[in-house]
């Protein structure tokens, strides 16, 4: 199969099987649109045209299908981290550290804005 009929195949079976979390409504294929893969996860940005929820699903491949799994990621927030490398044992060390040296409360950590990119 190439990549358009899998695209549109893997889409009949979304619509066929996931409801919008939010009001129930079915979607129509052209709700659906793939937003990145990899060779087993498919990245969908679906779009609600009962209660305007946009949603992001992934749908992973399997032997005799797909398993779509609601993500709670916005489809603009998949846009900025889909590229960044995993997270890595460093980073886990790091955050370890951090919180270690740290001596405020997390309401302090809660209140402070993200850090700029
Ligand atoms: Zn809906």
């Amino acid at each position: 199969m190439d990549s358009n009929s899998t695209s549109r195949a893997l889409i009949r079976e979304i619509v066929a099987h996931v409801r919008c979390a939010v009001c129930g409504h079915h979607f129509a294929a052209s709700d659906v649109r793939v937003v990145g893969r990899t060779e087993q996860v498919w990245a969908m940005h679906i779009n609600c045209r009962e209660c305007r929820t946009q949603a992001l699903l992934f749908a992973v491949i399997k032997e005799g299908g797909a398993e779509p799994i609601y993500t709670d990621l916005a489809p603009d927030e998949w846009e900025r981290v889909k590229d960044r490398p995993p997270i890595s044992t460093d980073d886990v060390i790091a955050v370890h550290q951090y919180m270690q040296s740290y001596d405020g409360d997390f309401s302090e950590i809660m209140d402070e804005p993200l850090p700029e990119e």
